[in-house]
């Protein structure tokens, strides 16, 4: 065993507190922890080292004793060796522990605690395309998701009707094994029962002794108006069951919203390009457009709009999720220019054009210089 002070091996002050060294010896032991370095008598010797330093600093009559004594007044020097003898209590040192190693090595595995009890089932995920529209209106929607259930003939508990699961012959139904290293033990979570503490012998005919089935369901979720791609909806206790007949794990709703031909989204308004003749354009008038909703609505086009031009519906956008009110609808009116004339429109162009003084091959032409 070392001859290193004990405040140097877990590398805290003489005045370190009590949080100090259990924060250090905490780092330490997770650090060179039997199960995380099998077979490494370099990691062992340091554990036991650090384990032998916090055992006398934890206490404070034993941290007195060997700040005064140094290791003689705490025992571990006059037995030539931190020894079996010095401290009782050493082969049940994890227990001890638990609450240090409880947070790393999943809780229940130190303090000896059997994991037979129902447990929560896991969330669930499910992704749902949403068209632009049901994310306007809202809708309802009937999903069906595979999941995992309780076992109705069993109940849960995996065993045959008529017989009950046995504690595990081979950790007497704590769920661990330990194992002697040393002058400590080490606690592994138990292969035969997988911590359980229980084995069943006659397992359950329908969920061959899981205690869960996976079967299919359909729910309904009301996707509300408003909703945006990502949104994820929460609905409560319809994700999995959990082992031995727990509660369900709740579902996830992430919502993804599809393109849409017309329309494009802006946080809450709603863009439409809409074509417009050249004759409107030029002398104004009224056209239809599309909303969201199915409908269409009349929107004035003034003399002389140009392209490019946009165009406020007020109020026949996406509504406020969660809020009141709506967002907009944007027009942006694109001036289609005429493409093939017949004899008698390019006829009433030219005039159009003479009228207004233009001369349209260039200001050396004589054809329509008539000033
Ligand atoms: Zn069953
Ligand atoms: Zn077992």
């Amino acid at each position: 065993m070392s001859e290193a002070n004990y405040y140097d091996i877990l590398g805290v002050s003489k005045s370190a507190s009590d949080d100090e060294i259990k924060a250090a010896y905490r780092k330490l032991a997770i650090k060179y922890h039997p199960d995380k370095n099998k077979g490494d008598k370099a990691a062992e010797e340091k554990f036991k080292e650090a384990t032998e330093a916090y055992e006398v600093l934890r206490d404070p009559k034993k941290r007195q004793a060997y700040d005064q004594f140094g290791k003689a007044g705490v025992g571990a020097g006059a037995q030539g060796g931190f020894g079996a003898g010095a401290y009782t209590d050493f082969s049940d040192i994890f227990g001890d522990f638990g609450d240090i190693f409880g947070d790393f090595f999943g809780g229940g595995r130190f303090q000896g605690g059997r994991r037979s009890g129902p447990q929560r089932g896991s969330d669930l995920r499910y992704n749902l395309e949403v068209s632009l529209e049901d994310a306007a209106l809202g809708r309802e929607f009937k999903i069906d998701i595979p999941r995992l259930e309780t076992c109705v003939e069993c109940s849960g508990s995996g065993a045959a009707k008529g017989s009950t699961p046995v504690t595990c012959p081979d950790c007497g139904g704590s769920g661990q094994i330990r194992r002697s290293q040393g002058f400590f033990s080490v606690a592994t979570t138990c292969g035969t029962c997988n911590g359980k503490g229980t084995v069943i012998s006659n397992p359950c005919r329908s969920c061959h002794g899981k205690g869960l089935v996976e079967k299919r369901r359909t729910i309904n979720i009301k996707i509300p108006a408003g909703i945006e791609s990502g949104s994820r909806l929460k609905v409560s206790g319809e994700g999995e069951a959990g082992p031995n007949g727990g509660p369900h794990g709740d579902l996830y709703v992430v919502t993804h919203i599809k393109k849409h031909e017309l329309f494009e989204r802006q946080a809450n308004d709603l863009i439409l390009s809409k074509k417009i003749s050249l004759s409107l354009a030029i002398l104004g008038g009224e056209i239809e457009v599309p909303t969201i909703d199915g409908k269409k609505v009349k929107m004035k086009i003034p003399e002389g709009t140009e392209s490019g031009q946009v165009f406020r519906l007020k109020g026949h956008g996406i509504p406020y999720l969660g809020g009141y009110g709506k967002g907009d609808q944007h027009v942006i009116v694109r001036v289609e220019i005429p493409k093939r004339l017949s004899r008698r429109q390019r006829e009433l162009i030219e005039e159009f054009a003479r009228e207004s003084g233009e001369n349209l091959h260039g200001p050396k032409s004589k054809i329509f210089s008539n000033k």
